[in-house]
């Protein structure tokens, strides 16, 4: 947190009191410095992952901007437009847009696809101060002539990198095509991949650049291991580690994350059936079932829930203290996200990856991206020390191609039992050190 408070921010008296009433005194590092950009009116590029007060970043001077010249809203028009590449990921965007403009006066709404359109069709009709929206909806609805973006004042793209990696690109180029040139543009990603950089050349006026945290950076706060595990084996390791936590740690949570919607769901199943409390949320939910998912993760009536990437997105659960990446994910940036999820707001948080011999051009691609080497911990039952000698060797490795060779949850009766090890987080862990001896990076 920096020094400033965010008394010293001249931003409008009822924002001000709706941060006093959430207990907010001190602007986070995101905060200090885009807020003063934004209310200049200048455009923004900042590299900053969730956790880090982005939302309220963009949000507060948006509301701010509503407060201070208050305009009626025009049929089918919108003022401020917020980009997302999930659903979730816009709830909670609106939902923020919610408390701090709670003593705002502003029409806001969302658009997402997996819903009936005739309620947003309806919303819209009136005009919106904020729109909150994923690419795709969007599109169909503006295509149907049912919003009109031409008087757009605010355009703000969130999670960008998440949004080109969703297959967004066109869909957000289309849309800005609709947009006055006139505009203020701001841009948030959690990395600055080249795609971005071009992204925001096309589409920022002079950006002021910031960076929270440098390209790849995790956490701070998120004490990361790897496992290296037979695939076959991984299921037994998780349910160990999650009894064994249920034993030690009530009330803090844990996330999974698989790398398919059915690993999501066979996985949870499995814990259930092991009389743990778990759930999984994947992109074959429907969007209500999810959002009931969250609903009891976040009140603490499941402990454990198993995610797949883009169903993950965005989700603010205060009381994640564990990410167990049981499949590595397929990009490196992902991982950034992922272990994001636990160490939020300040608190401290674990972050264990499980990875198989298949893996290990995964676990590289990450190493890479996050600049050190993740600690091994090799002081558990199923430790693999042939694909650990892979990840250390210089020789080359394939990545798996996409929804194959890791098949998660791949063993389905369960894999051999290596006995005797100690295991993770017993009796500490047998954390190897960072340092990997010469070791060429890939
Ligand atoms: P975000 O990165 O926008 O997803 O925010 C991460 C979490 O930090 C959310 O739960 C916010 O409610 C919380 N938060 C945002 N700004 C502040 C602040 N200045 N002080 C304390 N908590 C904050």
């Amino acid at each position: 947190m920096s020094e400033l408070s965010f008394e010293q921010l001249p931003l409008s008296a009822s924002i001000h009191r709706a941060l006093a009433d959430k207990g907010y005194t001190t602007p986070s590092p995101i905060q200090a410095k885009a807020i003063p950009v934004l209310l200049r009116g200048q455009d923004l590029l900042a590299c900053a992952q969730t956790g880090t007060g982005k939302t309220a970043a963009f949000a507060l001077p948006v509301l701010h901007g509503i407060a201070e010249r208050p305009r009626r809203t025009f049929r089918r028009g919108v003022r401020h437009l917020v980009l997302t590449p999930t659903r979730e990921l816009a709830g909670q965007v609106a939902e923020s847009f919610a408390v701090y403009g709670k003593y705002v006066q502003f029409r806001s709404g969302m658009v997402y696809g997996g819903v009936s359109e005739k309620p947003q069709i309806k919303m819209l009709f009136q005009g919106l101060d904020v729109l909150v929206a994923c690419p795709g909806r969007l599109l169909d609805l503006m295509d149907q002539g049912h919003v009109d973006l031409s008087q757009v004042e605010t355009f703000i793209l969130d999670e960008a990198d998440r949004m080109l990696d969703m297959g967004f690109i066109r869909d957000i180029r289309k849309i800005e095509k609709q947009l006055p040139k006139q505009r203020h543009t701001l841009l948030f990603s959690a990395t600055m991949a080249p795609a971005i950089t071009e992204l925001a050349q096309a589409m920022l006026h002079q950006p002021e650049e910031i960076r929270i945290a440098p390209q790849g950076t995790t956490a701070e706060k998120v004490d990361q291991s790897v496992c290296f595990i037979d695939q076959k084996a991984k299921q037994h390791l998780v349910m160990e580690m999650m009894h064994r936590r249920l034993d030690q740690r009530s009330g803090e949570l844990s996330l999974i994350f698989t790398r398919t919607k059915h690993g999501a769901k066979n996985l949870a199943r499995k814990l259930n059936a092991q009389g743990l409390r778990a759930d999984s949320i994947h992109g074959n939910k429907s969007q209500s079932a999810r959002e009931k998912t969250l609903e009891s993760y976040r009140r603490g009536e499941i402990d454990i829930l198993v995610a797949t990437d883009v169903a993950a997105r965005g989700i603010d659960v205060k009381n994640i203290t564990l990410v167990v990446n049981f499949d590595l994910p397929m990009e490196a940036d992902a991982y950034v996200h992922r272990i994001g999820r636990t160490a939020r707001a300040g608190a401290s948080g674990h972050a264990v990856s499980f990875c198989s011999g298949d893996e290990v051009a995964l676990l590289r691609q990450v190493e890479k991206l996050i600049s050190q080497s993740v600690p091994v911990d090799s002081g558990h039952d199923y430790h693999d020390q042939a694909a650990m000698d892979l990840h250390l060797s210089n020789r080359p490795v394939k990545k798996p191609p996409q929804g194959g060779g890791n098949r998660p949850g791949g063993n389905r009766q369960g894999g051999p039992r290596r006995g005797g090890g100690r295991r993770p987080g017993r009796g500490g862990r047998n954390v190897q050190g960072s340092s990997r001896g010469g070791r060429r990076r890939s």
